[in-house]
């Protein structure tokens, strides 16, 4: 059976194996795809692997594709439904990095705490050699301890982060239309929206992006928060209005952000974000420890093996 994948690159830029999938059948991986030879080169290909690359209707309707697999979560980047009236299953890859993405949230964090980066190259430059005292800084430096996080959308992820901001030493206040009671405690509770805009010194998003948490931080939310807040977005860039992000920053309404993610990616050049002052960007690497790669091509094999065999799991159009 005639296997495509039209993204690999960013999944396995070459320290990862395709075995597994090779030898469920013949293989074809092409590092990226432009939109306008998708068709091609799924040519008479039956399984089909996608990470950004969008498959249409038209794509559905042209080919013989009888298996989509989405390597990563969000599948928003495939008609499911026109799938679905052809009886193609589409699966995903729900869950496979909640750990990496947590210690992302730290690793901006504590930049933003330390600025451990910038220390080191001016220890490099000869700073501290020429200094008069035995130590200096550039940067105020921050504690955690004693803090607030504030966490909205408390999945995997957010408690994961909950738990690490826990660990540091901080109170956490988690916004989520869900709440589990087990998880609450004297360092850990839910609150209304604009209650955890009030009182948190960092805010960290993890909510999916929806038509109602779309621009969630935007110019009347920041207005609510407290004045030096740290904003942390590893979730969805469309979260935050991103024009709105960089007036606070450049009037130091909010002290620092860190940001994996943003509205249209690669990032475009006149983005608000990149001018922005006190600001760390990071281009969307979150998920991309080698070990959250493995688990996602380990899910990705076995989402196909569970096909072939007749019974498909992490379908997200699922075919009565
Ligand atoms: P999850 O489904 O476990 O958690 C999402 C939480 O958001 C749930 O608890 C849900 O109840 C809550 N939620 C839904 N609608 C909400 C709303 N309107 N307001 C507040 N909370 C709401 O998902 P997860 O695995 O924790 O992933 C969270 C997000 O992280 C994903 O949506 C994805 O965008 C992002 N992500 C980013 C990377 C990266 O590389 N940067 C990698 C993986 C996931």
């Amino acid at each position: 059976m005639k296997m495509v994948i039209l993204d690999g690159y960013t999944l396995n830029p070459g320290d990862l194996s395709w075995e597994g999938l090779e030898r469920m059948g013949t293989l074809t991986v092409y590092d990226r795809t432009p939109s306008d030879r998708v068709m091609e080169r799924i040519g008479d290909a039956k399984i089909i692997f996608t990470n950004k690359v969008p498959i249409t209707a038209e794509t559905f309707d042209k080919t013989n594709i009888i298996y989509v697999g989405v390597l990563a979560t969000g599948y928003d980047i495939v008609d499911v439904e026109a799938a679905k009236e052809k009886g193609i299953p589409v699966t995903n890859i729900p869950t496979y990095a909640t750990n990496s993405v947590a210690q992302m949230v730290f690793a901006h964090l504590l930049e933003i705490c330390h600025h451990v980066y910038s220390h080191n190259e001016s220890v490099k430059e000869g700073t501290w050699t020429k200094n008069h005292d035995w130590c200096f800084w550039n940067y105020p430096l921050i504690e955690l301890a004693g803090k607030t996080m504030g966490v909205i959308g408390y999945g995997r992820i957010g408690q994961t982060v909950g738990r690490i901001a826990q660990a540091f030493g901080m109170k956490v206040i988690a916004y989520d239309s869900y709440h589990d009671r087990n998880l609450e405690r004297e360092t850990m509770r839910y609150a209304e929206l604009d209650e955890l805009f009030k009182e948190s010194d960092v805010i960290s998003l993890h909510c999916p992006l929806l038509d109602d948490t779309k621009g969630i931080i935007n110019k009347s939310s920041i207005g609510k928060m407290k004045n030096g807040v740290i904003i942390i977005n590893t979730s969805r860039g469309s979260l935050i209005v991103e024009e709105d992000l960089a007036d606070a920053l450049n009037i130091g309404k909010v002290y620092a952000a860190g940001i994996d993610v943003v509205s249209i990616e690669p990032i475009a050049a006149n983005n608000p974000l990149l001018q922005a002052k006190n600001i760390f960007i990071t281009p969307h690497i979150a998920w991309a420890p080698i070990e959250s790669r493995a688990r996602l091509l380990e899910m990705a094999i076995n989402n196909l093996a569970a096909f072939l065999k007749g019974s498909p799991i992490n379908v997200v159009n699922k075919i009565v």
